[in-house]
């Protein structure tokens, strides 16, 4: 007995966009894909020979050239399990667009593991492998054939005018023309005369119930002044294809909803807005983002040049800076808190450190100084009847309360200087023992640790200082 796996790939372009939001059991309940499987299980029974049993029908969807295909690999798992012997397919071509997925099932074919039987080519044999390479590659030609003419077809529509992507809000596709919609244009052009106003996007977001991004997609979207822009991608059976073209823009062929000079204004405004906000990678690769300072005062921010990474001023259209190598600053970061740690001032520590040492002098003062007023005390009620005694006494009292006042001053003073060093001997020593573990093997634990304990300004182009929080 020979168990035979019926295997069927469904297109994308079988199914409608609001089709493929279906999960598999309901797409399989449609007609049109009910019918397409019926189709293969009547040519496999009428095909079949006498030994064989099915097994189970597969199915995937394939949504342009993407190879995830649930079904395909679980019936890889049973051939591989011997569990299946024959794959019965329609044509090779039909299995997967991509040879890297069609391939593989010839050549198990090949080893003899399974059988492949399609109903173009009948039985997979060594000598008709040709014969089935060609059916894979010429499907594979076919596709990028297919996809490079629509390509050059879209891309010719779109210098004419002719939008190639889905419309904003306060238009409509009909016919393949953006038509006007006089409601929502209106709440587009409320939106753009608010920006002008200088009303930022956020109220705008909350006025109109949208988020901030689309508030600030559609402020800056010129299909509004009429402009096509288009050349960066095209979509593709349902996939977004890059065609390595430069963005092109020509005039569409739509109504404007906003004039030139409106439009444009805006711009300015949200240029303006973001030119000052300060961009914080959270990328692995830069481990000093958000820690580095430039001498102008701005953040660093990590950036790739050339496939190299560096760190660049964040008020770049002012500050005449240097940008940093990111590979250079960071070792000499990571060495400079380093050297800090093994310098470490262990005054505090010190018992006969000067701090500790004028502290132990103030404290005891202001001992010798309680014990004097207690004795003025003493004296001030002997004295009861003698006014000049008394004035006298009265003012060398309020001196001694004066000197144990600036003394308890300059106690607390020291006390806190010696507490917060303690503090930063902590935190640096804590810092040392993770640094060297971290900076190997996990920056972006590492990263996270500098942005608590450190903040790394430059004085100038090449010296800087580290500052621990
Ligand atoms: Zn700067």
């Amino acid at each position: 007995m020979k168990y035979v796996a019926i295997y069927a790939r469904i297109s994308r372009d079988d199914l409608s966009d609001e089709e493929m939001k279906l999960s598999r059991e309901k797409v399989l309940s449609l007609s049109k894909i009910k019918d397409r499987i019926k189709t293969l299980t009547t040519e496999f029974e009428e095909n079949r020979e006498p030994d064989w049993i099915l097994e189970n029908v597969y199915w995937d969807i394939e949504s342009g050239y993407s190879s995830e295909r649930e079904d395909l690999i679980k019936m890889f798992n049973k051939v591989e399990r011997g569990l299946i012997n024959v794959v019965f397919i329609k044509e090779i071509g039909r299995v997967a667009r991509d040879p890297l997925i069609s391939i593989p099932l010839i050549n198990l074919a090949e080893a003899q593991k399974i059988e492949l039987y399609s109903l173009r080519l009948g039985k997979y044999e060594t000598k008709t492998r040709q014969m089935w390479m060609f059916d894979v590659f010429y499907n594979d030609a076919e596709y990028h054939m297919t996809k490079d003419r629509y390509k050059i077809e879209t891309l010719s529509k779109a210098k004419q005018g002719f939008k190639l992507t889905g419309v904003p809000l306060g238009y409509k596709m009909i016919d393949k023309i953006p038509i006007v919609q006089e409601k929502e244009a209106d709440i587009v052009k409320e939106m753009f005369q608010l920006a002008l106003k200088g009303e930022s996007l956020n109220n705008i977001a909350k006025k109109h119930n949208m988020g901030y991004t689309t508030v600030k997609q559609i402020l800056m979207n010129k299909t509004y002044i009429g402009i096509n822009v288009y050349g960066k991608y095209i979509y593709f059976q349902g996939k977004r294809i890059k065609t390595n073209d430069d963005i092109i823009e020509v005039p569409g062929n739509w109504e404007s909803i906003i004039d030139h000079d409106t439009f444009y204004s805006v711009q300015e405004i949200i240029e303006k807005r973001s030119f000052k906000k300060i961009r914080i990678t959270d990328n692995e690769k830069y481990l000093l983002g958000g820690v580095v300072f430039c001498y102008c005062g701005w953040k660093l921010y990590g950036t790739t040049l050339r496939n190299n990474q560096y760190y660049v001023c964040s008020n770049k259209k002012i500050c005449r800076c240097k940008m940093k190598r990111a590979d250079v600053l960071e070792k000499e970061v990571i060495k400079k808190i380093e050297d800090e740690i093994s310098n470490l001032d262990h005054d505090v520590y010190d018992p006969n450190s000067k701090i500790r040492i004028r502290l132990n002098q103030l404290l005891n003062d202001n001992i010798k100084l309680e014990n004097d007023k207690n004795d003025l005390a003493h004296k001030f009620i002997k004295v009861k009847n003698n006014d000049f005694m008394i004035d006298k006494i009265l003012e060398e009292q309020s001196k001694i309360d004066n000197s144990i006042l600036s003394n308890t001053e300059e106690i607390k003073r020291l006390q806190y200087i010696l507490s917060s060093e303690q503090a930063t001997e902590n935190k640096k020593d804590i810092l040392k023992k993770v640094i060297d573990f971290y900076y190997e093997k996990d920056r972006i634990k590492l990263k996270k640790l500098l942005q608590l304990a450190i903040e790394v300004r430059f004085e100038n182009n090449y010296r800087f200082e580290i500052y621990f929080l």
